[in-house]
C-alpha cells in the first residue's frame, strides 16, 4: 500500500462537460463557467468558460499568470493578432491588459482557463469597473447552487 501524507487534500476526478446543465454557473447573458478547483490556498481557479453569443466579453487584467486550453470554438484578444482556435494552448503573461473577443461566426466557445489570482475588469479608460477572485467564484456557485436545487454545498467538492 502507497502511504500518503497526513492532512493531504482529496483529488478531484470529474467529466468537465457536466451531463447536468445545472453545473454550469451563469456569469452574463450567454456566458456560463464550470467550477472544475476553486484554490482558496494560493488563490485561484480553474473552469470551464463557455460562451454562446459573439462580441466583446471584458476587458482585463490579470496580475498573476493563466493558462488556457481551448476545447470547442474559438476566440480573440482585440490587442493581439492571433485566433485561439480549438485544440489551441494559451499563456497569458501577468500583467497584461486584454479584451476578449468571441468572432460572429462562432456559435459555441467552451475553453478550459487556469487562473491564478484574480481577474481585475477594466473599462475602455483602464479604469477598474470590478473583480473577481476564488472566493467571489466560490459565492456565485453557492448562490447558483443554492437557486437550482443542488445546494450551496454542491459547490464543496470543487474546493481546496
Ligand atoms: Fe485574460
Amino acid at each position: 500500500m502507497t502511504v500518503q501524507p497526513f492532512g493531504l487534500q482529496p483529488e478531484i476526478v470529474a467529466n468537465a462537460i457536466p451531463a447536468d446543465e445545472r453545473v454550469w454557473v451563469p456569469q452574463a447573458d450567454n456566458v456560463w463557467f464550470r467550477p472544475l478547483l476553486l484554490n482558496t490556498v494560493s488563490g485561484g481557479w480553474c473552469n470551464l468558460l463557455r460562451v454562446r453569443r459573439s462580441g466583446v466579453l471584458s476587458r482585463h487584467r490579470h496580475p498573476m499568470l493563466v493558462v488556457g486550453y481551448v476545447i470547442k470554438g474559438r476566440w480573440f484578444y482585440r490587442e493581439h493578432d492571433w485566433v485561439a482556435n480549438e485544440g489551441d494552448f494559451v499563456y497569458e503573461p501577468p500583467g497584461e491588459t486584454h479584451t476578449l473577443e468571441v468572432p460572429a461566426d462562432c456559435a459555441e466557445m467552451i475553453t478550459f482557463f487556469n487562473i491564478s489570482g484574480a481577474m481585475i475588469y477594466l473599462d475602455e479608460y483602464g479604469q477598474q469597473t470590478g473583480y473577481e477572485d476564488v472566493f467571489t467564484k466560490l459565492e456565485m456557485c453557492r448562490a447558483h447552487y443554492e437557486a437550482v436545487g443542488l445546494g450551496a454545498s454542491y459547490v464543496d467538492q470543487f474546493v481546496r
